[in-house]
């Protein structure tokens, strides 16, 4: 059986003090469960705190992007080696807004797909239409496309370790979710085509979260759809309360 992964995309958004405020309000309170991960993706300045103040605890801190190379005249990016380095276990790649303002491509989320296992970070590889995509039947091409080539040449077990999160951009921050059934089906679909690009037993482990105005009063539908395995949420996951909600409806 899946687990449950609940990761909040804090974006840019909190100070130092409102970041630490937050591990201390979940301290304690995030159940210590095999089914359910909660994961606490957060800007790059409040890694290193966070992922020692969640030391011992079963709370897990990821990025919301990094660079593919390890070193080098990049200014301004962050490496995978230092994301590895400070502790930090997972990832967020591709996101709609990386790929909306930061030109991110599947081109570049494959490169740091594969950076990411190098360097032991679990990525987060984000897919999703637009509006007029799915206005125009594109949906389940677009999807395809963004999957097979985000993760075109990895190893099958690292396909397997693999968190896919479908956002459909036009349910990001604006209130509106897709349905229960309508996410299932892409969630489905993505499964099938991992299927296909691997085989059953592979994409039976990968974990598929749905992301688009998750909040504690829809979570439970979501995740009792067959192929959807968790949510990444921007933000609700900004509440102490409501982030300890969503992970509690995983368990
Ligand atoms: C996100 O940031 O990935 C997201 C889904 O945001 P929200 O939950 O606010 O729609």
């Amino acid at each position: 059986m899946r687990k449950k992964v609940i990761a909040g995309n804090w974006k840019m958004n909190k100070v130092s003090n409102e970041a630490d405020q937050f591990i201390d309000d979940i301290a304690g309170k995030v159940p210590n469960d095999d089914n359910v991960e909660a994961i606490v993706c957060a800007p790059f300045p409040f890694l290193k705190s966070l992922v020692e103040k969640t030391n011992g605890t079963s709370v897990k801190i990821g990025a919301q992007n990094m660079h593919f190379e390890e070193s080098g005249a990049f200014t301004g990016e962050v490496s995978p080696v230092m994301l590895n380095d400070l502790g930090v276990t997972h990832v967020v790649l591709g996101h709609s807004e990386r790929r909306e303002h930061f030109a991110e491509t599947n081109e570049t989320v494959n490169k740091k797909a594969h950076a990411a296992f190098k360097h032991q970070l679990t990525p987060i590889v984000c897919v999703g239409e637009t509006l007029d995509q799915r206005e125009a039947n594109e949906t389940m091409d677009h999807i395809e496309q963004q999957v097979r080539e985000g993760l075109a040449g990895l190893p099958d077990e690292q396909i397997a370790q693999t968190i896919v999160a479908y956002e459909p951009i036009w349910a990001i921050g604006t209130g509106k979710t897709a349905s229960s059934e309508d996410a299932n089906e892409v969630c489905t679909h993505i499964r099938n085509v991992l299927k296909d690009a691997t085989s059953e037993e592979v994409a039976e482990k990968v974990v598929i979260q749905y992301g688009g105005s998750v909040k504690p009063a829809n979570v439970d539908e979501l995740l009792a759809q067959s192929d959807i395995d968790g949510a990444l949420v921007g933000g609700a996951s900004l509440e102490a309360d409501s982030f300890l909600k969503l992970v509690e409806a995983g368990t």
